[in-house]
């Protein structure tokens, strides 16, 4: 905390001393009164120049540490959470018809999901507040990444998830010994029992929209993404993420706000949000300029099911800021991105994981993004979590008997 000034509301403005507030502001309550963490950010430029920096810190995101709400740095747990890899994908660029393709692997987190990025800060706030046990609402991967982060810590977790949970997040969030409660109801049922839950025991909350802590964590990705792309001599016009809650998107375009203020970019890469056909209300807001109207889910890419975004200002203002684009694909380009994804890049990523590839050719196909920008896709979820949804799209092995015989019949020439 050492460079935190304040924590502002996104919706009246006011600055709170962090000490003086748990989570939104008081004034506002929690659906609007989301909070932006403040930095002193001369000071972090100070410890944070372009050119000396790089060649030093963790290979994590704890590298980022000045430009972090972390109080006792001495807790941060053995995970190595983030400096995920970037890779260059030349074929899948091909495919999509762009100039260059960056595929960012999230899925190469402990738990294996982008979401590790949170849960690091989340765990180590409440640990730093002393509490007795950590709770969130989770299509997932919050979930399953929690419950990792606190088995690191020894803090216990009570997590609730709908009961549409992919079986692989489910046993994830078993194993690391949270306790379970599959909400007989949608994610945004799972969510409002888990702020009454975390109200009434006193549980420490680690729902993103309502915790500003965790978008600062989620953030980061943006930050490497800037110190790699540095690296390699390149940068992306666009940033492309697929868009559940908002607040992914909402901490990737902080970070490149903020990478920006401190003077490691002169521009900022536009951002194209992604979502399902059957669960779009950022792209209908976008697209109207309205307000949020929330609707039902319905798409099997669960981690992005969220029909009542938790996060709908920064979400929304990420892309109208960026100068960037929301688009909607169905179901089908879903599990067609998760194969040409694999197929074309080598990178095996859950539905929502795959959805911002099928966003860039809904993007292209519109005009939106044009045949000469180099696009950066953020593959958030690694694809063994939601084998069902795998099977769907790349369908089954084929049956031999084990002689070379039934091989010969069937074999590919
Ligand atoms: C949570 C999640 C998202 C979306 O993040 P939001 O903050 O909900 O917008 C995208 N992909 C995966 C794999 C996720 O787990
Ligand atoms: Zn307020």
């Amino acid at each position: 905390m050492r460079h935190v000034l304040a924590l502002q509301c996104i919706h009246c403005g006011k600055q709170h001393d962090p000490g003086d507030v748990d989570y939104y502001c008081p004034l506002c309550g929690y659906h609007e009164g989301i909070l932006d963490v403040l930095y002193d950010y001369e000071a972090v430029k100070a410890e944070m120049d372009p050119v000396t920096f790089s060649a030093g810190g963790p290979r994590s995101m704890w590298r980022y540490l000045p430009l972090l709400p972390v109080a006792e740095p001495e807790r941060i747990s053995h995970l190595q959470v983030g400096w995920t890899p970037l890779y260059r994908a030349s074929r899948l660029a091909e495919t999509l018809d762009v100039a260059d393709c960056w595929v960012k692997d999230e899925g190469r987190n402990p738990t294996a999901s982008f979401k590790d990025r949170a849960s690091a800060v989340g765990v180590l706030k409440a640990m730093e507040r002393g509490a007795s046990r950590i709770t969130c609402a989770s299509t997932g991967n919050a979930a399953s990444s929690l419950a990792g982060f606190a088995a690191a810590a020894g803090l216990p977790a009570s997590i609730f998830v709908p009961k549409r949970a992919p079986e692989a997040k489910v046993a994830q969030l078993l194993v690391f010994g949270a306790q379970v409660f599959s909400v007989q109801g949608t994610y945004d049922q799972a969510w409002e029992l888990c702020m009454a839950a975390s109200s009434h025991f006193g549980w420490y909350n680690r729902n993103c929209a309502i915790n500003a802590y965790l978008i600062e964590g989620k953030k980061t990705v943006a930050l490497e993404l800037v110190e790699q792309f540095r690296e390699r001599g390149a940068f992306p016009d666009w940033v492309v993420v697929s868009v559940g809650d908002g607040c992914t998107i909402g901490g990737v375009w902080k970070g490149f706000k903020e990478m920006q203020r401190i003077g490691w970019i002169e521009k900022t890469p536009k951002i194209l949000g992604v979502q399902a056909a059957g669960c779009q209300p950022f792209v209908t807001a976008w697209r109207e300029g309205k307000r949020l109207t929330p609707c039902e889910a319905d798409t099997l890419a669960d981690s992005i099911a969220v029909g009542h975004p938790r996060n709908f200002v920064k979400g929304l203002r990420a892309v109208t800021e960026s100068g960037g684009a929301y688009v909607a694909v169905p179901d089908q380009a879903i599990l067609e991105a998760m194969t040409t994804l694999a197929r074309k890049a080598a990178v095996f990523g859950e539905p929502a994981g795959a959805t911002g590839v099928a966003g860039v050719q809904e993007a292209r196909r519109q005009g939106i993004i044009g045949p000469d920008d180099v696009v950066a896709v953020i593959v958030t979820g690694n694809g063994l979590k939601d084998i069902a949804s795998a099977i769907r799209a790349a369908g089954l092995p084929v049956p031999v008997d084990p002689a070379l015989d039934a091989v010969r019949r069937v074999a590919s020439p």
